[in-house]
């Protein structure tokens, strides 16, 4: 690689090396935005079930708080209900009857006794709602668990519990009980047997066991009994537990609940979040489709912007936008070129511009003013003359259009200048040129006029001459010495006359010498542009036709080129009739066909053919006769020597000129000119 070429290699890296990085940049960017968003949707549904759950859990809690609140004071008032049997110290029959009454009341309890200090039975009644399950010799006063709490509650000196046990019934039942002993005034203790299950159905709140399990157990997580709805598969279980702490025995009340699933949709506002993600969800995937679609029409706009750039540069007409107040808004790059002033001073001028020519200023200011007022420009352009910035003038051509904006609403006017400089230029060669073709034209109808003087007057002067040497020789030794003398000088100035006139002759002649090898093309391009403004003038149109491969002729192109415009001009004049619609010249070089003249007999191949046809009037027999008559003419403003002329110099170059009607009328002017 040469040392040229690797700084062009790396720039090219270095900008693909670019692109990929912003691009890169901005795909990092959204996937950082959308793993952001994801995450963030993540951790609020997760909190939102969290706090779901703590909600229920609290709830749950609080709810088995109450129920130990509710069971502690359910058994206060039950241990009340008991002492109040024994108020006024009642016979063991009363008692028994308030027992029973009491049993009534409390299913709770499966048997009410009353001991006596020692622990001997005194009285016992069971409960009405059950078969009785406890046979008196089983509860003596030696029963362990009674004899237990009964020790504590006299110590206590209040009522104590004891630890729950199991009773074995008949067919494998068996129930999970615990007792309970009030020490009485009298001496003596009411003792009264708890169903634990009972217990849980009574005082425990019976909403709490509606929809989830409640429990007794023990401190040690064992299960004692429980009530309520066994665990349904596919849910949650929320747990509670609350120490229910008695005097003498300490139980557990167990919460088991379960709720139906609340792991992705466990409430509104979870929900509500969820939905909010799903719209923020959208409204990026939307945001993404927007931006990709603003990033193609931006493409697309900078894409037209640059092919907008590269027209306004490539055109050589100049463009110009003004606003209502007639500020220059807009020029291109030609109009700058063209009025030699930059973007930026012909932004900053004001509502006369600096291209204007300052005679001129206070003509243009009103043009300005009539069309900020709404006056419509033409729409073949006009022309105007502007100032360059060295204070040169230049005439241009102008072509004004109103602006609108998307709205169709007209915002300015917009400009081309097309600087016609170069045309006038050409217009003023052309009109040169035609006259000096005009001049040299008239000279050569003099220089001929001249040569056909000199033709015409050879002869009188030789017949002059002749008679003067005639008499001369009469008047040999007549005596006559002065006539003699007199016809000498007649015979000397005659003689004189005659080398004048071949002087003058021979000076028309030198042209001869400027013969030169000229393409038929070039002949007709030179008459072309003159015959063409005539043409305009008389509504003909003229029509070339010009053989493949013709060689070049020799002649005397200016003397050729006038046949050329005099054969054309007398076509033309002969379809000058009010009546006639088609008017056509046709202009016709070839190679000349064997025509009956002694000029092109020999070898028709030497020559060339030029021809001049119109549709016009025709040449009638009497005018034939004397057309190639100097001086003949049927035009007022006619001379007459034009077609003599033309006759004469194509005869000078040896060839011939000769006509013959056209179809499907008018006249066929023919020439031929030598193959050079
Ligand atoms: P001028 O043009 O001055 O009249 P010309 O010698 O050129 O003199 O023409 C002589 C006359 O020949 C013209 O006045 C015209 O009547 C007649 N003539 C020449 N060319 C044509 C033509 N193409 N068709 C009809 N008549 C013609």
């Amino acid at each position: 690689m040469s040392s040229l070429a690797l700084p062009a290699a790396a720039r090219t890296l270095g900008l693909a090396f670019s692109g990929l990085r912003s691009l890169w940049q901005r795909w990092f960017l959204w996937a950082l935005l959308a793993v952001l968003v994801f995450a963030l949707l993540v951790t609020v549904v997760w909190l939102a079930g969290r706090h779901e759950v703590s909600q229920v859990q609290a709830t749950l809690d609080r709810d088995t708080a109450d129920a130990v609140a509710d069971l502690r004071s359910g058994l206060q008032r039950n241990a009340q209900n008991l002492r109040a049997t024994q108020a006024g110290a009642p016979s063991r029959e009363h008692w028994l009857d308030q027992a029973a009454a009491l049993l009534r009341e409390h299913r709770e309890w499966l048997r009410i006794e009353w001991r006596d200090a020692a622990l001997a039975p005194v009285g016992a009644a069971d409960t009405p709602y059950r078969r009785s399950m406890f046979d008196p010799p089983s509860r003596g006063a030696d029963q362990s668990d009674i004899a237990l709490a009964c020790t504590a509650a006299r110590k206590l000196g209040s009522l104590a519990y004891s630890p729950s046990h199991y009773v074995s019934l008949a067919q494998g039942n068996g129930l999970e009980v615990m007792e309970l002993c009030l020490p009485i005034d009298a001496g003596g203790y009411l003792v009264a047997t708890y169903s634990l299950r009972d217990l849980l159905v009574e005082l425990v709140a019976p909403t709490l066991s509606r929809g989830q399990e409640v429990a007794f157990t023990e401190a040690d997580g064992t299960r004692l009994v429980a009530i309520g709805v066994p665990r349904r598969v596919g849910t949650r279980v929320f747990t509670s537990q609350q120490l229910v702490d008695l005097p003498g025995a300490t139980l557990m009340l167990r919460v088991d609940g379960w709720r139906a699933a609340p792991d992705l949709f466990p409430n509104l506002l979870t929900a509500l979040v969820t939905a909010i993600s799903i719209a923020l969800v959208s409204v990026l995937v939307l945001l993404a489709r927007d931006t990709r679609m603003r990033l193609r029409a931006e493409g697309h706009l900078a894409d037209a912007l640059a092919f907008r750039k590269a027209m306004e540069d490539s055109v050589i007409t100049g463009l110009r936008a003004r606003d209502l107040m007639g500020r220059i808004t807009y020029v291109n790059p030609a109009f700058c070129e063209m009025v030699g002033f930059s973007v930026d001073e012909l932004m900053r001028s004001g509502g006369e511009a600096p291209y204007w020519p300052t005679e001129l200023a206070h003509e243009y200011q009103q043009r300005q003013a009539m069309r900020l007022a709404g006056g419509v420009p033409p729409r073949e352009g006009f022309e105007s003359v502007f100032m360059r910035k060295d204070g040169s003038r230049f005439p241009v051509l102008i072509f004004e259009a109103p602006l609108r904006n998307a709205q169709r609403a007209q915002t300015g006017w917009m400009s081309a200048f097309i600087d016609i400089s170069e045309q006038r230029r050409i217009e003023e060669l052309s009109r040169a040129s035609q006259e000096r073709l005009q001049a040299s034209a008239r000279l050569a109808t003099v220089g001929e006029m001249a040569s056909l003087l000199s033709h015409e007057l050879t002869q009188p002067l030789a017949a002059i001459a002749s008679y003067a040497s005639g008499s001369l020789n009469l008047l040999e030794g007549s005596g006559h010495d002065e006539v003699a003398m007199a016809v000498r000088r007649i015979a000397e100035q005659a003689d004189r006359a005659g080398q004048v006139i071949r002087s003058v002759h021979d000076f028309v002649r030198r042209r001869d010498r400027t013969r030169e090898a000229v393409a038929p093309q070039v002949l007709l391009d030179a008459v072309l542009p003159l015959v063409g403004l005539q043409a305009r003038k008389l509504g003909v149109a003229i029509e070339v036709v010009l053989d493949d491969g013709l060689p070049r002729v020799v002649c005397d192109r200016t003397l050729v080129e006038q046949v050329l415009l005099n054969l054309a001009r007398n076509a033309m004049q002969a379809m000058d009739m009010p009546e006639l619609v088609d008017r056509v010249l046709r202009l016709r070089v070839a190679r000349a066909r064997a025509i009956g003249t002694a000029a092109a007999a020999p070898d028709a191949r030497r020559w060339l053919e030029f021809s001049v046809a119109d549709l016009g009037s025709g040449i009638s027999d009497e005018v034939a006769a004397r057309l190639f008559t100097p001086f003949f003419t049927t035009r007022s403003d006619g001379m007459g020597l034009g077609l003599s002329l033309c006759r004469t110099v194509v005869e000078q170059h040896g060839g011939a000129l000769m006509f013959e009607p056209n179809r499907p009328r008018g006249t066929v002017f023919r020439f031929t000119l030598p193959i050079a």
